[in-house]
């Protein structure tokens, strides 16, 4: 079984930063990522708020800056999907692609998923006009007309992005108001592309083999309608990812517990970004807890040696 002083599972903003703060300290780490390392960075467009780039950056540009920076450091690299975690003193065992490593540290950085509406019509026709990526599938939809479900910053950037390549963007939400900045509510509310209904929930995605129409219902009237399109973005957040997490490891809906200094209740488990029970899932603070774990992590190590 590799061992590792550290060992950083997921590799998206958070993962990456923890990463590299360990190995710039001299922890001997591995990071497993089961995917290409950029995490959901990669489905993003655009990031105009992250701090330093004034003019804005594409999702995969800034995902290739935080992988390029690890380039110059000895991590070990594990190309594959985490199924669990035995909880060990001081050693820790992962389980990965049906093998074994174990950490004195692991940080959990494994961020996390759309969440789905939930009605009949969204898992059929998936791939189908109903999509969670407007980078992804965007492109598909050129020229025809689109739904955006959501109002959370999400939906508002996803709706104005596709609103460069479709010919009419309908951007439903359940409430009166947007959650979403006001910076893009003022570019969406404007835009003369983009349409916007509010109070208004979507009951069923219908079509036969690909999205025909959207059962919609009014929340305040109860009156139901159809709006024809070919595609059904859905931007109604997202659910760390922790199934693999076990219950030694205090957790609640909305992520694990950790402390200010990103420590679980369990000696040598941390917790980083997206994955955590928090307010703010943006970049910048996913790179902040990447480090403020890392630095937790490294004085963890610092103790079990004295
Ligand atoms: C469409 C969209 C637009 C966004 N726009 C912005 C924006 O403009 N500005 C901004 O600041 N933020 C934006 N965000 C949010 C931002 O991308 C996230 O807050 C940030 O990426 C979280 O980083 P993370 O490292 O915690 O998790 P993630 O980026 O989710 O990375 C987690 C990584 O862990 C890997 N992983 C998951 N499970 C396992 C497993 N079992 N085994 C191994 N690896 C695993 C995943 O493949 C992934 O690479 C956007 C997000 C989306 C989806």
């Amino acid at each position: 079984m590799n061992s590792y002083d550290a060992v950083v599972i997921g590799g998206g903003p958070a993962g990456m930063t923890a990463a590299l703060y360990l190995l710039r300290a001299g922890v001997k780490t591995a990071m497993i990522e089961k995917l290409s390392p950029g995490g959901q960075v990669l489905m993003t467009s655009e990031i105009e708020n992250y701090p330093g780039f004034p003019k804005g950056l594409q999702g995969w540009e800034l995902a290739d800056k935080f992988a390029n920076h690890l380039e110059e450091y000895d991590l070990h690299r594990i190309n594959d999907e985490v199924s669990g975690i035995k909880v060990g003193n001081p050693w820790h065992t992962i389980m990965v692609g049906g093998e074994e490593v174990r950490a004195k540290a692991v940080i959990l950085a494994t961020g996390s998923r759309y969440r789905k509406l939930g009605v009949p019509g969204e898992e059929r026709l998936l791939g189908r006009g109903v999509s969670y990526c407007a980078l992804c599938d965007g492109n598909f939809f050129r020229g025809r007309d689109v739904a955006v479900i959501g109002g959370g910053n999400s939906a508002l950037e996803e709706a104005l992005y596709l609103a460069r390549l479709v010919n009419k963007v309908y951007l439903i939400h359940r409430r009166s108001d947007f959650r979403g900045q006001l910076c893009y509510q003022d570019k969406c509310f404007t835009h003369e592309k983009i349409k916007i209904m509010r109070n208004t929930v979507v009951e069923e995605i219908v079509g036969e083999t690909d999205v025909e129409h959207l059962a919609l219902k009014d929340v305040n009237s109860g009156e139901k309608s159809q709006l024809t399109v070919d595609g059904a973005f859905i931007f109604i957040g997202f659910e760390p990812i922790m199934d693999f997490v076990s219950d030694d490891i205090h957790k609640e809906r909305n992520g694990i517990l950790t402390d200010i200094e990103m420590r679980t209740n369990v000696p040598g488990i941390f917790a980083a970004g997206d994955i955590r029970s928090k307010m703010c899932r943006q970049v910048a603070s996913a790179v902040g807890d990447g480090a403020t774990a890392a630095t937790a992590a490294f004085s963890y190590l610092e103790q079990l040696d004295a």
